[in-house]
């Protein structure tokens, strides 16, 4: 199956979601926040929290997984993506990065579907559109360049989120084309 039919946009809330790991756009600590962050230890119990304690925290721009616990999903991979700032501190990399080490993790651990939230797009104050153009660009070459991931779903939280998703994906697809 190509890449594009491998990857799926939809709205939702991503702890309800049955894959093999759900991404977190987690804070430094690793030891829960608000957002997604607070949403997936809410619904994972209070194990969750206890694991990341051993994980002494994580950098900017990695990621780190665990077990699921409560949740549908196997595991939880957190990232955390940067703080927007005028985009003059390698706002973009950064990100580029959170995307890129969440699917190396996951193959790592031979895991094959993986479901990621809008990264740093929401406390943290990063342009959706830009997100976006981002985050599909990485998703849809990590896609291309491992068949070994059969599927990656984007999980937009508002509609709004979700229209500017399937609006990039078709730019980008007619980029591919005229190419
Ligand atoms: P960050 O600090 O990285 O900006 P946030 O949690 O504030 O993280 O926001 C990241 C994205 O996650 C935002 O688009 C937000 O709307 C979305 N979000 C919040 N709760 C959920 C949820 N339960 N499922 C999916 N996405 C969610």
């Amino acid at each position: 199956m190509s890449a594009e039919n491998r990857l799926q946009i939809i709205q939702g809330d991503i702890c309800q979601l049955d894959v093999d790991a759900i991404v977190n756009a987690a804070n430094s600590s690793l030891l829960g926040g608000g957002g997604v962050d607070g949403a997936i230890h809410r619904a994972a119990g209070p194990e969750l929290v206890n694991e990341c304690r051993d994980l002494h925290g994580c950098k900017t721009g990695n990621a780190k997984i665990t077990a699921g616990y409560n949740l549908p999903a196997r595991h939880v991979i957190h990232t955390v993506g940067p703080v927007w700032d005028g985009g003059v501190y390698d706002e973009d990399a950064l990100l580029l990065s959170c995307y890129r080490r969440s699917c190396e993790l996951m193959r790592e651990h031979q895991l094959s579907s993986i479901a990621f939230p809008c990264v740093s797009t929401g406390i943290y104050g990063f342009p959706i559109e830009r997100a976006c153009r981002i985050a599909l660009g990485e998703l849809l070459a990590q896609l291309s360049a491992h068949a070994s991931i059969e599927r990656i779903i984007c999980c937009c939280f508002s509609r709004y989120d979700h229209e500017i998703y399937d609006r990039t994906l078709e730019e980008l697809r007619d980029n591919n084309a005229a190419e």
